[in-house]
């Protein structure tokens, strides 16, 4: 057990091949027995073998009364118990090896459920965002929903959306539409496109950090930048828009690029859809051989400007236009130099009115003509401008000059306009009606 041979052995006592940390104990049972306190002691204790290793063995002593306590002898049992404290430690060590695992894995888990849970809130913040859009009416108001809802999905994040300038003037360059997340993140309210890596590349540019990354010149080099996003948005292959997300340093990492494909494209295709809107608005609106606003848009100007004329008690005119003799014009001249005429006219209508003063294609070759704050006398005198104006055009088609045209005008007016605005149109059409009768190209006023 101790690796000693015997002879060496026997000159040593057991204080001597005893572990230092288990002497005192051992040497406090025995002098028990010595006394003759104890019969008998066992404990389990290490030896330290001639060549330096520890063994540990199991000790059992007994005490052999001799005639007085001096004459007293010992027997010690020793037995070898190496491979059974080995196996001991070795389990205990896997009992730690397992707390320690069994702690990870529930932390592992732990945060696997958070990352789901903070994945499930950002996909209902996104579903939720993208239902709003659909109601979007046009660009602008894409950007404004983009903007309120943007905190929800990107909690720290601060950013703006842009869109791009429709003007040739501004070619080339995009104007924030909306904002969120504190002080607006770019210099200015416009965006060149060259400062703008996304823009430029046409793809999503990607900032992780400040130090490390290639920053477009519009984010401003802030001392606290941290992560930032452009993501271009593009109709029928065309960029319309940008959105640029921003966070301070520390505060997050850049999402991941599947997400941001997933959010360029619905943001894009939410920009196509209420783009598509807004054009159906307007040609729900607009005729579209004049440019003018048709009847409908008419009926709804005429009812905002008369409930406007009551409550401010100002006045209100109405101007009725209608070609003369235009079935002959169309029979001698053909139906396509006819429509030229009736563009010319339109034309001619949007260049001599003034603020305040809004005209519509009735329909046929018909005209309105809503003059706010108005009364008689200056709805008259508009009339009587437009009548020269339609009859001076010189209207040239393909190299050939058209005969002149010529208009008469119906005017009616309301000073109180407490009746209803379809009594303004009766008058006015009752005065053309006059107009035509006193051999036409005239202005009558209603009686
Ligand atoms: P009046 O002086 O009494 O108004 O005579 P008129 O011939 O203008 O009146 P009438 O109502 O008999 O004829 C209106 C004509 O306007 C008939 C139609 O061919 C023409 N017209 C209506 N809409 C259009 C259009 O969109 N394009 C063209 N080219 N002609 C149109
Ligand atoms: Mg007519
Ligand atoms: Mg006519």
């Amino acid at each position: 057990i101790t690796g000693y041979p015997k002879a060496e052995l026997l000159k040593l006592d057991f204080q001597t091949i005893t572990h230092p940390e288990d002497l005192s104990k051992d040497q406090a049972l025995a002098d028990q027995v010595i006394r003759r306190e104890i019969d008998t002691y066992s404990m389990e204790k290490r030896y330290l073998r001639k060549d330096g290793s520890v063994v540990w063995i199991d000790l059992f002593v007994s005490r052999l009364a001799g005639p007085a306590p001096a004459q007293d002898r010992f027997v010690s049992v020793i037995q070898d118990i190496s491979q059974r404290k080995s196996a001991e430690q070795k389990l205990a060590l896997l009992h730690t090896e397992l707390g320690q695992r069994v702690r990870v894995r529930t932390l592992e888990l732990q945060e696997s459920n958070d990352r789901w849970q903070q994945r499930s809130q950002l996909m209902a913040a996104i579903g939720e965002m993208m239902s709003l859009l659909t109601t979007a009416r046009d660009a602008a108001e894409t950007c404004r929903i983009v903007a309120l809802t943007m905190p929800r999905i990107f909690p720290r994040s601060e950013g703006a959306m842009y869109l791009r300038e429709t003007n040739e003037a501004q070619a080339g360059s995009y104007i924030q539409a909306a904002d969120w997340g504190g002080p607006a993140p770019l210099t200015g309210k416009f965006l060149a496109e060259l400062d703008c890596w996304a823009l430029r590349r046409g793809q999503i540019h990607c900032v992780e950090t400040y130090e490390h990354s290639l920053r477009c010149t519009h984010d401003a080099p802030r001392q606290q930048s941290g992560a930032a996003i452009c993501l271009p948005l593009s109709v029928d292959g065309h960029i319309v828009s940008l959105l640029h997300l921003a966070w301070p340093r520390g505060q997050a990492q850049a999402p991941e690029q599947v997400l941001l494909r997933t959010l360029q494209e619905q943001l894009s295709l939410a920009l196509s859809n209420s783009r598509l809107r807004a054009q159906l608005q307007t040609q729900a609106l607009t005729d579209p051989l004049t440019e003018l606003g048709n009847r409908r848009s008419f009926e709804a100007n005429l009812n905002s400007a008369y409930a406007a004329a009551r409550r401010l008690h100002s006045p209100l005119s109405l101007l009725i236009l209608d070609v003369d003799h235009f079935k002959s014009f169309n029979d001698r001249m053909g139906h396509e130099a006819g429509d030229l005429v009736l563009r010319q006219v339109g034309a001619c209508l949007r260049h001599t009115l003034r603020e305040d003063e809004a005209a519509f294609r009735y329909g046929g070759e018909e005209f309105v003509v809503v003059l706010q704050k108005a009364d008689a006398d200056a709805a008259a005198r508009c009339a009587e401008r437009i009548r020269l104006a339609v009859a001076g055009l010189e209207i040239n088609d393909r190299g050939r000059l058209l005969p002149p045209v010529t208009v008469s005008i119906g005017v009616a007016s309301c000073l109180e306009c407490a009746d209803r605005p379809e009594r303004l149109l009766s008058d006015a059409d009752a005065a053309l009606y006059r107009a035509k009768a006193a051999g036409r190209n005239c202005v009558k006023l209603a009686a």
